[in-house]
C-alpha cells in the first residue's frame, strides 16, 4: 500500500530563527491525490522535499507504506518527482530523457522502449520521442517531464509547481489532463502549487500551510465552507471571502448600519468576546428588494459575462473613497447590475455567514 504519512516531520535550516516546516502531520490515503498549498515561503516545497529524500528531517519521520524512510537515499524510496523546471536533460532525446531512469535501473533495452512506448501514447508524446527537448513547446516538455516520472512506475508521485512555466491557457489543459491521469493511474500523488485554484481543482484533499505550519487538510468543499481559521477562509476562494469586524449586538454582529445575523449558539461560543470577525463569500450576498441587509455604496461593477462583480464600501463605516473602510464585494449574478454610485442592500442568510474570533482567528460557527 503506497499510504504516505508525515509524522511530526520538521525541518530547521542551519542558523533559521524557526523551523521551515514545524512537526508537520499528515496522512496520505493510497492513490489519493494530497495538494499541498499555501503562500510563498510556507514550507510546502521543503516538505515535499522531505518526503523526496532531497532535505533532512531533523525531527519526526515520514513515511511510505509501512517503511520508515526518513533516512533513506531518494533512489531507494520508490517514488518519482516533476519539478518546475523539468530538468530535461537538454543533449537527449525525449525517449531517451523518459528511459535514462529506467536505464540507471539495469532495465533491458526492450522492457525501457516498451514503457516509455506506453508512457508517450498515454501521454501524445508518440511522434516526438526522436526529439530534443530545445526543440519541443513549453506544454509538450512538461509532457516529458510527466512521461520520465510515470514509466519509473513508482509508488508515489511528487510535483513541485508542475504548471507553473505554461502560460494561462495551457496550464487549465494541462491541470484536467493531469487529473486524468492520476486518476487512471491510481497512484498516490502529491502535488505542490501556491495557487488555490489549481489546489481546489485537483485535490482529492487539500492541505493548506502558513510560516511552516499545517493549518487545515479537508476535501476542497469543506475547505471552502467551513474554514477553520481567518488564514484558510481567506486564501481559499477568489475573489476573497469578505472579511469585516464589528461589535456583538442583539441577534448579530453590528457592521455600519447594519446587523449581520449570527445565531444565539454561536455568539455563545465567543466567550464574552465583544467584537467578532464575521465573513460572507461574495456569492452568498443577494439583492435585497426591501430595507434589510447590509447597505452597500457601490464603488465599481465589473462586468464578467454571465456575473458582475460589485465593490463597495458598507453605509456607515466609513467613506466610499476611505481605503481604511472595509470594502465589500458581492457576486450577482445579473447582466444589468447596479451602477457605480447606487447604493443597494445586500442580504445574507445566517447559514452562509462564517464567525471568527478576531483574538484567536478560529472559527467560531
Ligand atoms: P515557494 O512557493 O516560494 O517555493 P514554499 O512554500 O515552497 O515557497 P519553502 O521553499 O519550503 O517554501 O521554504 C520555506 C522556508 O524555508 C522559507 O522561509 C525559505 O526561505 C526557507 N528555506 C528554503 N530552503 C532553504 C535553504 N536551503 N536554506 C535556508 N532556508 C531555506
Amino acid at each position: 500500500m503506497a499510504t504516505v504519512s508525515f509524522r511530526e516531520a520538521t525541518r530547521l535550516f542551519p542558523g533559521a530563527e524557526r523551523p521551515a516546516v514545524d512537526r508537520f502531520s499528515l496522512e496520505i490515503g493510497d492513490g489519493e491525490f494530497m495538494v499541498l498549498v499555501g503562500p510563498s515561503g510556507c514550507g510546502k516545497s521543503t516538505s515535499l522535499r522531505m518526503l523526496a529524500g532531497l532535505e533532512e528531517v531533523n525531527s519526526g519521520s515520514v513515511w511510505i507504506g509501512d517503511r520508515d524512510v526518513t533516512h533513506l537515499p531518494p533512489k531507494d524510496r520508490d517514488i518519482a518527482m516533476v519539478f518546475q523546471n523539468y530538468a530535461l536533460y537538454p543533449h537527449m532525446t525525449v525517449g531517451e530523457n523518459m528511459g535514462f531512469a529506467l536505464k540507471m535501473q539495469n532495465v533491458g533495452k526492450e522492457e525501457r522502449e516498451q514503457r516509455v512506448g506506453e508512457a508517450a501514447k498515454l501521454l501524445g508524446l508518440e511522434e516526438f520521442l526522436n526529439r530534443k527537448p530545445k526543440a519541443l513547446s513549453g506544454g509538450q516538455r512538461q509532457r516529458v517531464a510527466m512521461g520520465r516520472a510515470i514509466v519509473r512506475q513508482p509508488q508515489v508521485f511528487l510535483m513541485d509547481e508542475p504548471l507553473s512555466n505554461l502560460d494561462a491557457k495551457l496550464r487549465v489543459s494541462t491541470r484536467t489532463q493531469i487529473t486524468a491521469l492520476q486518476t487512471r493511474l491510481g497512484v498516490t500523488t502529491v502535488y505542490v502549487t501556491h495557487d488555490q485554484v489549481e489546489a481546489m481543482t485537483m485535490g482529492d484533499r487539500v492541505a493548506v500551510m502558513k510560516d511552516g505550519i499545517l493549518q487545515q487538510v479537508d476535501s476542497p468543499l469543506a475547505l471552502y465552507d467551513t474554514p477553520r481559521n481567518l488564514f484558510v477562509a481567506s486564501f481559499i476562494g477568489s475573489p476573497s471571502m469578505n472579511l469585516v469586524s464589528g461589535q456583538v449586538t442583539e441577534g448579530g454582529v453590528l457592521v455600519g448600519d447594519t446587523v449581520i445575523p449570527v445565531s444565539r449558539e454561536v455568539l455563545g461560543r465567543a466567550g464574552g468576546e465583544q467584537v467578532l470577525t464575521v465573513g460572507v463569500r461574495p456569492e452568498n450576498f443577494e439583492l435585497s428588494e426591501t430595507d434589510e441587509g447590509i447597505a452597500l455604496d457601490i464603488a465599481v461593477v465589473e462586468q464578467l459575462g454571465a456575473d458582475s462583480y460589485l465593490y463597495g464600501t458598507p453605509t456607515g463605516t466609513g467613506a466610499a473613497d476611505d481605503l481604511t473602510a472595509p470594502q465589500i464585494v458581492a457576486r450577482i449574478t445579473s447582466r444589468r447590475p447596479p451602477q457605480v454610485g447606487a447604493q443597494v442592500r445586500l442580504a445574507v442568510s445566517p447559514d452562509y455567514v462564517h464567525v471568527f474570533s478576531p483574538t484567536t482567528g478560529e472559527r467560531l460557527s
